[in-house]
Formats: C-alpha cells, sequence, structure tokens
C-alpha cells in the first residue's frame, strides 16, 4: 500500500507581518516547513512526499528538502489562490496507483508520528477518509455583527485538525468539483458522500497563523 503525503505549504500567512511566506517563517532557526518535512520523511507510514509551495519559492522549498535528506520528496510544485487549490495542485503530482493521500498543513509543524499512526490505522478499518479532531471547549455562538444571533450545543461539535488521511482516489475525485469554500479535504471528501471518521487530535497540532503561535510551537519542538 503506497502512503502519499500532500504538504500544503503554498500559504501566504499575512497576519504573520513577515516579509516572507509562513513556510520559511522562522522557527527555532529554521523555516517552519522544515518540521513537517522531516516528521513526514522519518514517519513509517509515508513513502512519497509532495510539496504545494509558495508560488516562486519552489527551488527554496528543493533546497531545504535536499539539506534535510528529504529523500522521499518527489515533487514540488507551486500552490494555488486557495488552500483547496494548492491540495488540487498536489494531489495531481500522487501517483496514479497511489493508496492513501495523506494531507498536512505546514502551518502545523508540530506532528507527531502518534497523531500519523491514529489516521492511518483508522483509514485501514475501512473508512474513506480520517480526521483528526479536538472536542469544542468553549461556548460557541453564531452572531451577525456584534449581535449574537443564538448559542450553538457544543456537545457533538469537533474542531478539525490535519494530517486527514483519504483513501487516494476518492480525494481526487473530490477535488474535481467546486471547491470553493471548502477549508478542509474532509468535507470535499463528505460532499461527495464519503464516509469519513474522527480520530482524536491534538492540542500541539495547533496552526500557526499569529506571531505569537510561533513562540508557543518553538516551545513544544
Ligand atoms: O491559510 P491557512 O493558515 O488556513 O492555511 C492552512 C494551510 O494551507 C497552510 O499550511 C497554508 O500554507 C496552506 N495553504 C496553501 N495554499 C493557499 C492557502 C493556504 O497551501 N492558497
Amino acid at each position: 500500500m503506497s502512503v502519499w503525503a500532500v504538504i500544503v505549504a503554498a500559504g501566504r500567512g499575512e497576519r504573520l507581518g513577515l516579509d516572507r511566506p509562513k513556510a520559511f517563517a522562522n522557527l527555532n532557526g529554521r523555516p517552519l516547513l522544515a518540521e513537517s518535512l522531516e516528521r513526514l520523511e522519518s514517519s513509517e507510514w509515508v513513502d512519497s512526499i509532495v510539496v504545494a509551495s509558495p508560488p516562486d519559492w519552489e527551488e527554496p522549498v528543493i533546497l531545504l528538502a535536499e539539506e534535510l535528506g528529504c529523500g522521499k520528496v518527489v515533487s514540488v510544485v507551486p500552490g494555488g489562490e486557495t488552500r483547496p487549490e494548492s491540495v488540487r495542485a498536489g494531489i495531481a503530482e500522487v501517483a496514479e496507483d497511489a493508496a492513501v493521500a495523506l494531507v498536512h498543513d505546514a502551518a502545523r509543524p508540530v506532528l507527531g508520528e502518534d497523531i500519523i499512526d491514529r489516521v492511518m490505522t483508522a483509514l485501514n478499518e475501512g473508512w474513506d477518509g480520517v480526521v483528526p479532531a479536538l472536542p469544542v471547549s468553549d461556548t460557541v455562538k453564531r452572531v451577525r455583527g456584534e449581535e449574537v444571533l443564538e448559542t450553538i450545543e457544543r456537545s457533538d461539535l469537533v474542531v478539525a485538525q490535519t494530517p486527514q488521511a483519504f483513501v487516494a482516489s476518492l480525494l481526487r475525485t473530490a477535488l474535481g468539483a467546486d471547491v470553493a469554500g471548502a477549508t478542509d479535504c474532509a468535507a470535499l471528501v463528505e460532499a461527495a458522500a464519503g464516509r469519513v471518521r474522527v480520530v482524536e487530535g491534538d492540542r500541539r497540532l495547533m496552526k500557526v497563523t499569529e506571531p505569537a503561535d510561533l513562540e508557543l510551537v518553538a516551545n513544544w519542538l
């Protein structure tokens, strides 16, 4: 069974306020992307890696992968304007006969082998897709502008993270639909009537968005 990891790293990361894309934000002296690259490279589950790079940053991504000795990286392609478009560009590089596509946000650098284990083991139980997720601990409200419209029952809500694993052919088909508005890959597979399961996520898989997030995750490395 061949497992292809697709790292989506093409986000601009404007909220970080840097002079370079988020994937190259400094995390303990290395580009943020180095963490996901190394951790997927050393995962026993992963056979090959594709990176959807910030456009015009393909060369630095290739150099970084070489420096880190990431021999599983087989392709680095420019990402798209939106996350699903970057996933689409990455999946286009995945071998036709790949069994599993494991999609991961470069913006979540603290990727443990235990979480890869969890999503892959669940996928092998026969699901179309598997998503790590966390329960919602705060009260959730729907608002319009400043006005609260309602408070939402949170007991059956979870927050989805990555890495998300899919039967590769199903994700490929799901990406053929209109992807606008899909904030994760699972949403596309769900919309295509795929059966998606959640497994326990990890707070350390938090997505780096603000400058303070970089300090937080740096402490968890
Ligand atoms: O923008 P956001 O932080 O939600 O992005 C999540 C992940 O998707 C990040 O790793 C980012 O690099 C990636 N992304 C992408 N292409 C885009 C936008 C986001 O690869 N156009």
